[in-house]
Order: structure tokens, then C-alpha cells, then sequence
């Protein structure tokens, strides 16, 4: 074995198939019973293809990682909308990021969009530097918005203030002046056609790969001879927790069938940023295009215990990331990669960009894109940056 890999997620998987398609033998183990990750999805009982660790919606600005998966799917394009209810007592929803609609509709105007942004101006506390997510909120669109859809979600999300949250966590969702309702604006938005599941059998369909799943690093590290490990689990765990527990946020996903449903909620995602234990109810057929006679959704219970899904992203955590991470820089046969061994707030197509790259440093001889032939020119490499 040249090459053990910790984890079938986008972080594992994209480096398996890259090291494998340039002759290594890889062995890729994951602890769950089935590969994808957190991306993976299924049909449930009815039939409804549902995303287990809720939803996944896949978008990007990078060509690169765009053709890269584009080797093992086709797409069903797909643009992401959400609606937020402020206050679930009235129902009345809103488009999330807020925009003109936004605020005409919550406070009875008829603003263009030049009047939208001299709104905005009027009620935006300015802050600088912008060092936490409420500095972010609080500067780009106040008080009253910030209390009516960013500190109840995020007090929720991530059992902390927004203050007490780095920037980079709110900076996520943008403040617009126009009518523009998509949640993201990036040049690829798509859904896997037949699923995330099916695209990641394909990376991993290759002679030199062998999948386990059901096993769990620790239980077979010993007994594996291998030149070198690719590590994407929790990198505290790796360690020990030698330094302490690094803090990852978890869910609990509860999912429901409704039979004879043709539509439950208008968009994919409606958030409820100041009722519920929940923080947002996703209906998958929006997503998925599926035709069904019922529908299905999942609504998201945020945990401090659990599977560990979000690295918390905030000074103290970064300083204690930062001394593990520099455990991982001293090895010279274990790399880590992926949104829990680097503890980065990683969308999908920036952990591929990442494994990518791995992939690269690994291989300094391998410069093709997998399936385009050796040395004919790949589009030029683009790492994505988390925020
Ligand atoms: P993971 O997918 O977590 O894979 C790591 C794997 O390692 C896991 O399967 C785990 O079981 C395994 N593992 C860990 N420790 C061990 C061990 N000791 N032994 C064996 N196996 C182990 N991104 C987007 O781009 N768009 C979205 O819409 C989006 N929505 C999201 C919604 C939710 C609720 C969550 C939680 C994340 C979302 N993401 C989204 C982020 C996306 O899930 C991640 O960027 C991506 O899945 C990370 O891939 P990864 O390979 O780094 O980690
Ligand atoms: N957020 C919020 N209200 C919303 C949506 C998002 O306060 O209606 C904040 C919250 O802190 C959240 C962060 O913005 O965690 C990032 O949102 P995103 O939808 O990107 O989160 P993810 O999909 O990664 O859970």
C-alpha cells in the first residue's frame, strides 16, 4: 500500500483519485457505513433522494474544480433560494440574503434600488476594523435587521453571540440593493444529476483504489503498512486532543416524508432565524428537480455534542488550531486536509481545490487533470482560500 486515506469525503476522495490515477495504490477508510461524507445522500423509504447530513448545494467560481467534477457527473443546474422568517407568529418570509424586496417588504416601502442602498447607508452602523461577525452585520445593515435575522439564527447556529464570532462567519451572506433572490451568485451552481453518492462512487472507481467503510483509523493504523497517510478527520483527534479539544458545532438532522405533498415550502431553504429549536427546514425536491407524489425535508437541530461538522471559527480557536497545525507541518509522511483536519469553514469546491493541490505537492511529476491525458495543458490551478 503507497497511501492510506483517512476519510471519503470530497477531502479524501479527490486526493485518492488523484494519487491513484498517477500509480499510487491507495486504501481509503471511513469510519461511516458509506463513502460522500458529509455530502453523501440516498433515497429514503419513499423514494425521495435526501441529502443524510443535510443540504448540499454545490457552488463555485472555480473552472477548474467545476471541469475536475465534471469527470465524474453530469449536472442539473440549480440556483439556491431562501426565505427567512423573522417571526414565525405572522409566517411572513423574506428573501435571505436580504435585498430590495427584502426591505421594501418588511417595512412597508417601495425603495429602487438607489433608495435601498441610501436606506442602507442611513441605518448601518459603521465599524471598523471589522473583526467580528457583528461588526460585519452591524456595518453593512444595522440594528433592526441584525436583530431580526442574523443574531437569533447565529445565537442558535453556533450557541454564541455574533460578537464573539470571527467576521468571516457572516461575511458569508452578502447585503444587496437589488432584486437578485439567489443565496449564492457563483459562475458554476449545480446539483450532481444523479446524485452526490453516485459521483463519488466514479472518483473512487479505479484499480489502484480499495474503499472500507465501517473502519475507523484507530482500529486498523497499526496494522496498515503504507509510505504515508492522508489524514481528513479531526486533526485534534489525530493528537490526541494533546493540546485540548479543538470546538467543531454539530447537528441533528430530523428528517420527514410527507406523502401526497406536491410542495411544501416555496424555495429549497426557509430559515428561522428567532423560533424553533431548529434553524432552517430544507424541502429536497427544490433541489433535486425530483417528481415524487410526496416530499421530503429535513430540518437542522444545532448541538454542542455530536459528529463534528463546523470548525468554530474564532481567535481562540484559530490560536489553538494554529498549534496543532503546526504538529501536522513537522510530519513528514501524514498530510491534512479538508474542512475538520484544516479546521476551515470549507464549502465543497474549496476542499476539492485543497485535496487538488495536496494532490499536486504529493506529485510533483503528475501536472494532468485526471482524465485528460498526460501533458496535454489543464486549465490553470486555482486554490480556493476558505473565508
Ligand atoms: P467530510 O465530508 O466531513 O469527510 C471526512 C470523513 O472522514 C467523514 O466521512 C468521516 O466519517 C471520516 N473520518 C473522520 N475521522 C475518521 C477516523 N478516525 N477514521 C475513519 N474515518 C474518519 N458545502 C457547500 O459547498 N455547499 C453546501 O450547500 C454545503 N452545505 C452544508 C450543510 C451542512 C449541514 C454541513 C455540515 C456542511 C455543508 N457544506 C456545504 C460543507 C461540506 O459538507 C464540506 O465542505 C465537505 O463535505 C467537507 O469535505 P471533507 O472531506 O473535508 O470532510
Ligand atoms: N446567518 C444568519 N441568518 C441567516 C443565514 C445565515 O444569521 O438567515 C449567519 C449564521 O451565523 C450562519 C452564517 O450566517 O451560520 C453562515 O450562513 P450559511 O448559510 O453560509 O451557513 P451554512 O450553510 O454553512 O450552515
Amino acid at each position: 500500500m503507497d497511501t492510506l486515506i483517512v476519510g471519503a469525503g470530497f477531502a479524501g476522495a479527490t486526493t485518492a483519485r488523484q494519487l491513484a490515477e498517477a500509480g499510487d495504490r491507495v486504501l481509503v477508510i471511513d469510519k461511516r457505513p458509506h463513502i460522500a461524507g458529509n455530502a453523501y445522500d440516498r433515497l429514503d423509504t419513499a423514494g425521495v433522494m435526501v441529502h443524510e447530513y443535510g443540504p448540499h448545494i454545490f457552488h463555485t467560481n472555480s473552472e477548474y474544480v467545476f471541469e475536475y467534477l465534471s469527470h465524474y457527473t453530469k449536472w442539473r443546474p440549480y440556483e439556491h433560494r431562501v426565505l427567512a422568517v423573522p417571526d414565525a407568529r405572522n409566517g411572513r418570509a423574506f428573501p435571505m440574503p436580504i435585498n430590495r424586496t427584502t426591505v421594501n417588504g418588511l417595512y412597508g416601502l417601495d425603495l429602487d434600488e438607489d433608495g435601498v442602498a441610501d436606506f442602507l447607508q442611513r441605518v448601518r452602523e459603521p465599524r471598523e476594523p471589522l473583526r467580528t461577525s457583528e461588526d460585519v452585520v452591524l456595518n453593512s445593515v444595522g440594528r433592526d435587521l441584525c436583530e431580526k435575522f442574523f443574531r437569533g439564527y447565529t445565537r442558535k447556529q453556533w450557541g454564541l453571540d455574533l460578537s464573539e464570532l470571527a467576521g468571516g462567519v457572516a461575511a458569508r451572506i452578502p447585503t444587496r440593493t437589488n432584486d437578485d433572490d439567489r443565496y449564492f451568485t457563483d459562475r458554476f451552481q449545480a446539483m450532481p444529476e444523479a446524485g452526490y453518492t453516485a459521483m463519488f462512487e466514479r472518483m473512487l472507481d479505479h484499480p489502484n483504489i480499495e474503499v472500507r467503510t465501517g473502519t475507523a483509523y484507530e482500529d486498523v493504523a497499526a496494522g496498515i503498512d503504507r509510505r504515508r497517510t492522508v489524514f481528513s478527520g479531526p486533526v485534534d483527534e489525530y493528537y490526541g486532543h494533546c493540546y485540548g479539544r479543538l470546538p467543531y458545532r454539530s447537528l441533528r438532522f430530523e428528517h420527514e416524508h410527507l406523502p401526497r405533498c406536491g410542495q411544501y415550502q416555496p424555495v429549497g431553504t426557509v430559515n428561522y432565524p428567532n423560533d424553533h429549536a431548529y434553524t432552517r427546514v430544507t424541502e429536497f425536491r427544490h433541489l433535486t428537480g425530483q417528481a415524487h407524489t410526496g416530499t421530503s425535508l429535513v430540518r437542522e437541530y444545532p448541538t454542542a455534542e455530536g459528529d463534528p461538522y463546523y470548525p468554530i471559527p474564532n481567535a481562540d480557536n484559530e490560536a489553538l488550531f494554529k498549534r496543532y497545525e503546526a504538529l501536522a507541518d513537522a510530519e513528514s509522511d501524514v498530510f491534512f486536509i479538508g474542512r475538520l483536519a484544516q479546521y476551515r469553514y470549507y464549502n465543497m469546491d474549496q476542499v476539492v481545490g485543497a485535496a487538488l493541490a495536496l494532490s499536486r505537492r504529493l506529485l510533483p511529476e503528475a501536472t494532468g487533470m485526471a482524465g485528460s491525458p498526460r501533458g496535454r495543458p489543464s486549465p490553470s490551478p486555482h486554490t480556493c482560500t476558505a473565508d
